[in-house]
């Protein structure tokens, strides 16, 4: 892109060009280059409890745009179609334009967070078999859990759309807890979120949002280290350090990579 005479580009410029499309709480959606894509940016910022507890964690948007990358990739390896497209930079990523299901998809494979509070289950105790539930999402409402009744009865998914959603999530959670497993990693539970997109007049659905140590709980399998948002959560230690030890194992990051940790800043 040309400067204009006597207004020179700055780093910022084409970024504040961009049409914006939407920005939650750890990312911005702009519009794409083409038709049908957007780009999706990955912010530094960190919240918890539906965003009562707000930090910026310097280096947690580079890091989550390269492990939803990895993640992603792997899951398009092995069949399961997503919206993600290519990694632009350090904090953007190409993706395809979905129509996001409303919906919080959560799959269990041991009684943590929510569940175990709900439950009144100890942190850690494993599951039966794993476990997927759905949460509206409606920050308002502090993302209740749903049952498929609602979720039909209100229009959001049909059951054959459930019925998709189910086997794409436990898909994904067998993919994820190899890939973890491989790296002494225990994948505890994890958040997907699923968009339609349509090729000429057929549907489909399509895993979306992102897939990153934010939407995770991973615990080391020998230590029971929790190297995941509860960090934060839990005032646990370096949010940066914990993802960036995934991403260290996992060979995202070269391994003589080190990092400097920081402060989080407080932004109330
Ligand atoms: N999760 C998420 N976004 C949400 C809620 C949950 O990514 O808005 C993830 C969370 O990180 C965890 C899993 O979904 O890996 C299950 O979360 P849970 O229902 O236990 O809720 P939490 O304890 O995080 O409130």
């Amino acid at each position: 892109m040309a400067a204009r005479a006597g207004r020179p580009l700055t780093r910022g410029t084409p970024m504040a060009r961009r049409k914006l499309i939407y920005e939650g709480k750890a990312k911005i959606l702009y519009e794409g280059p083409e038709p049908g894509t957007f780009v999706q940016y990955f912010k530094d910022d960190a919240t918890a409890y539906n965003a009562e507890k707000k930090a910026v964690i310097e280096g947690k948007g580079v890091l989550n745009n390269r492990l939803s990358e990895f993640f992603m990739n792997g899951l398009a390896s092995i069949g399961i179609p997503t919206h993600f497209i290519k990694r632009l930079n350090m904090r953007e990523q190409l993706i395809r334009q979905v129509e996001i299901i409303p919906l919080e998809v959560i799959v269990r494979n041991v009684a943590a967070g929510s569940m175990a509070k709900r439950m009144g289950m100890e942190e850690g105790a494993p599951l039966p078999r794993p476990i997927v539930e759905f949460s509206y999402k409606d920050d308002a409402l502090g993302d209740p859990l749903v049952p498929e009744e609602y979720i039909i009865a209100f229009g959001w998914a049909s059951q054959q759309d459930l019925d998709d959603i189910v086997s794409i999530a436990l898909r994904v959670n067998d993919f994820m807890s190899g890939v973890m497993h491989g790296v002494g990693i225990k994948l505890i539970d994890f958040k997907i979120e699923v968009g339609r997109v349509w090729d000429n007049d057929f549907q489909r659905l399509i895993v979306a949002d992102e897939i990153s140590p934010d939407s995770c709980r991973l615990w080391d399998i020998e230590t029971g280290q929790k190297l995941d948002k509860d960090v934060f959560r839990k005032d646990l230690g370096s949010l940066s350090d914990a993802y960036t030890e995934v991403a260290r194992r996992l060979g995202v990051l070269p391994s003589n990579v080190t990092h400097a940790p920081t402060k989080p800043t407080l932004i109330n």
